[in-house]
């Protein structure tokens, strides 16, 4: 896992823009926003997908859902609406493995996505 970027990221290796961060999660803004806000939320610990979570998983999903309403609420977003996304595997297009929560706000988002 040493070569994952989003572990580099995790551990100050590679640089980011940092939003938060605590013990479990780190959140940054993506390199290529699709958003006014475009955060990206992962886990320090290594899980490549959705599909790799184990149950020891499950608080930090639920943390890393409370952090994204908390970054929104601070932008202003809680009032306009926000989204919270998982891309998992080829069709969803999830191009880094390693579980990550997008949050897109700050423009109206389409629905269904493409
Ligand atoms: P996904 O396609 O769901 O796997 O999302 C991966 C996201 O990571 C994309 O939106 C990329 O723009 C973003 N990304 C890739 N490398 C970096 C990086 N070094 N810093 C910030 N965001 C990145």
């Amino acid at each position: 896992m040493e070569e994952c970027i989003f572990c580099r990221i995790a551990r100050g290796e590679i640089d980011s823009s940092i939003v938060y961060e605590d013990e479990n999660l780190v959140a940054f803004n993506d390199i290529n926003p699709q958003a006014p806000m475009h955060v990206l939320i992962i886990p320090r610990m290594h899980v490549s997908s959705l599909l790799e979570l184990g149950a020891d998983g499950e608080q930090l999903v639920g943390k890393a859902h409370r952090v994204a309403g908390q970054i929104a609420r601070e932008r202003g977003y809680d009032r306009s609406g926000f989204r919270v996304v998982v891309n998992c595997g080829e069709d969803a297009g999830q191009s880094v493995p390693h579980l990550h929560f997008h949050v897109l706000g700050g423009r109206a988002l389409g629905w269904p996505p493409g």
